[in-house]
This record gives C-alpha cells, sequence and structure tokens, in this order.
C-alpha cells in the first residue's frame, strides 16, 4: 500500500483507476485486488486416502487420528468424515459445533449440518435442529433413508427421533453464561442486566466483560483409498442468531460441495455471504479447471472481493474456505485478519496442522509464518 494511504482509500484506488482498470478487471475476473497472499500459496499434497478438518486443536487432532485409522484401514470418507464430525460435535469446549454450541438470541442451540457422498453423488442437511448433539449423523440419515436433501426445525427433529436420537439439553452451562452476558450488554438501550444504581456494586467479574467473539463451524473433507470423497459441515451457526435463522453450512454448494472427480471445499465463517456466493461450489468448479485447492480457495475469495467493489473491501465479511482435491492435495484461505487461517491434514505421514493465506489482511503484520507443525 502506497505510504499515507489508508486501506479504504487504497482500494478505492484500486478499484477507481480508470476505465482501463475497470475493462482489465472485467476481462481478468481473478485478478488481485489489491491485497494478496501473505503466506505462500503452495500445492501441498498428503497422497490418499487423506482427510483434513478445519479444527485445529486437540479435538481436531484426535478426531483426525481417529479418521485416518478408519481411512488406513480401507474405511470410506464417508464413514471417517462422519466419526471425525461427531467427535467435534460432542466436544463441550467447541462453543461453535454441537454440544456446548452457542445458542440463538433466545438461549436455544440450533444446529446446521450438511453432508455430501461423492461417490454415489448424494447429499442431506438437517438446518435449525434442536436438542440432538449429532446433526451430521442425521444429515447422512436424510441423505441415505430419504429421497429429500434437506430437514429443517421440528420436521428434522422428529426425523431424527424417528431413528432413536435422544433428545437432550445442548446448553453447557458455559454457553448458558456465555449468552446471558450478552443480552445483558449487547445493547446499553433495553432492560437486561443491573439496574444503573445497582451497577457499581455488582459482584464478579461479569460487570465490564464483553462476550467472546464467537463463531466458528467445523467442515471434514476426506478422500480414501479407493479415491472417493465425502465431506462435512456442521455448526451451531452465528451465535446469538435470530430464530430459524440459516447460514451456509447446510446448504448444499455453499458451506459444503463436493464432485468425485475433482475434490470438496468446505466454508466458515459469515455464513450470509458464503449463500450469496455459492462459494464451495466456486472452489470445485475452478479446481475442475485445474487450479489447486490453494489456488482455488484463494479465487474464491478474489470472486467475493469482486462482487464487493461497488460497496468498498472494508465491507468485506470475515470468511474461511478450505479444499482437498482428487489426488489429495489440500489448501485454506480466508478473506481478512492477522492470524493465518488452519487446517489439521491426516495422511499417510501423519497428523499436521497446516496454515493458509490470508487474501486481505489486516494492517498488523501477522503471526510468524510457521512451516507445518507436524506429530504423529
Ligand atoms: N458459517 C457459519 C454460519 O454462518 C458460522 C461460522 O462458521 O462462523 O452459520
Amino acid at each position: 500500500m502506497p505510504n499515507g494511504m489508508t486501506r479504504r482509500l487504497f482500494f478505492q484506488h484500486s478499484f477507481l483507476a480508470g476505465a482501463g482498470a475497470l475493462l482489465w478487471q472485467r476481462l481478468n475476473p481473478f485478478h488481485d485486488l489489491g491485497g494478496g497472499p501473505r503466506a505462500p500459496g503452495l500445492s501441498r499434497s498428503a497422497g490418499i486416502p487423506m482427510i483434513i478438518t478445519s479444527k485445529s486443536n486437540e479435538t481436531g487432532q484426535r478426531a483426525m487420528e481417529v479418521a485416518w485409522e478408519m481411512l488406513a484401514g480401507g474405511g470410506s470418507a464417508l464413514d471417517a468424515v462422519e466419526k471425525a464430525t461427531n467427535i467435534i460435535e460432542e466436544d463441550p469446549e467447541d462453543s461453535s459445533v454441537g454440544y456446548g454450541g452457542l445458542p440463538n438470541e433466545r438461549g436455544v442451540v440450533q444446529l446446521d449440518a450438511s453432508i455430501m457422498d461423492g461417490k454415489t453423488f448424494s447429499a442431506g442437511s438437517v438446518a435449525s435442529l434442536e436438542n440432538i448433539k449429532y446433526p451430521s449423523s442425521v444429515a447422512r440419515l436424510v441423505m441415505e433413508r430419504t429421497d429429500h436433501v434437506m430437514l429443517v426445525g421440528p420436521g428434522a427433529l422428529e426425523f431424527a427421533k424417528s431413528w432413536g436420537f435422544q433428545e437432550e439439553n445442548l446448553l453447557t452451562e458455559a454457553a448458558r453464561e456465555e449468552w446471558l452476558l450478552w443480552r445483558e450488554s449487547h445493547s446499553d438501550e433495553d432492560d437486561w442486566g443491573a439496574p444503573d444504581h445497582l451497577k457499581g456494586r455488582e459482584q464478579g467479574a461479569q460487570q465490564n466483560e464483553e462476550p467472546a467473539e464467537t463463531h466458528g463451524t467445523v467442515n471434514v473433507l476426506a478422500v480414501d483409498a479407493n479415491g472417493d470423497i465425502a465431506g462435512i459441515t456442521s455448526t451451531s451457526g452465528l451465535s446469538y442468531k435470530i430464530p430459524g435463522r440459516v447460514g451456509d453450512s447446510p446448504i448444499i454448494g455453499a458451506g459444503l460441495y463436493l464432485d468425485n472427480d475433482v475434490g470438496a471445499a468446505g466454508a466458515t465463517g459469515r455464513g450470509e455471504d458464503v449463500i450469496k456466493s455459492c462459494a464451495t461450489y466456486y472452489i470445485v468448479m475452478r479446481m475442475k479447471e485445474g487450479r489447486s485447492p490453494q489456488q482455488a480457495c484463494e479465487d474464491a475469495l478474489q470472486m467475493i472481493a469482486q462482487r464487493y467493489r461497488a460497496v468498498g473491501l472494508d465491507f468485506l465479511p470475515g470468511e474461511t474456505f478450505r479444499a482437498i482435491n482428487k489426488d489429495g492435495q489440500y489448501g485454506c484461505a480466508k478473506t481478512k485478519g492477522t492470524d493465518l487461517p488452519q487446517m489439521t491434514v491426516a495422511g499417510e505421514s501423519g497428523v499436521s496442522v497446516c496454515e493458509g493465506t490470508i487474501a486481505f489482511p489486516d494492517d498488523e503484520e501477522p503471526q510468524a509464518q510457521d512451516p507445518d507443525s507436524s506429530r504423529r
């Protein structure tokens, strides 16, 4: 960025640099809009079979170890992605997926999930599902035991119960406390929280705390030894969402897409924009045209940025894409921020946490670009 120019001005400058530039942009829809990967956009490969998840914490790594054992023993990609996702869905510490997920604005946990099986070109999904810990497994039953793709709300719950899923309270104490804090702090013009004359006397640390930033989702994508591809996206969605809000995660082509001849892609982040841009479908189509998973994820971010050129890149939503291809290559990229996006990859050489790229990094320097840290 030129000295003395704000990021906003720089983007405007990039966008409005004259008719010639605009024509060039139209002819070259994937040109770099002024941002650029801050980490090398390498094509990395784990070979096949392989499996990845968007989660890089201990639970995500354990899920990859378990799923890898299944794949190494000749198991299907479909079974491996379901098993790995279930491990993440039942983790009470994960406030963005399954049990322990943050609730909607009324304090109710509503889950979204989708699954695709490349071998049979099948898909299933559930949205706004309450009280069931494993929405991805319900989505799999929608895929395998109905002629529909998507069930929502009470219908999805009734369907899950008919298959023996037990209803349980998914709102953990920690998530309930976060929600109460959000309710008391998100506006100073409502009646939640202590009355003004008691505020200074309230005990505890809550008084000055802001709720933590709270969103996230899990993508799990795999290729098995037969070369078949499967994927799942599962989430409790945006925290404190309007009841009934459905994000991108259960929408085929938005939160998840795959093609058995090409590869798979999953999305996390602001779902509304992933839906509008059909982002994972786009990524898979880019891979079909020969782009690597890393390049295809970066292409999708540029594509979305193009859509935002009229209003400015300050409004670009926070989104992260992860993709694999049929050969076991993988990649990941996100729109903006400072911390590089991560994914956990399991393959013949072990389980590794890998970093991807940022298309439009914030002004500060990002964390040091560590190469993959690996462990077996
Ligand atoms: N994509 C999810 C949704 O919009 C949320 C997230 O990944 O942060 O529901």
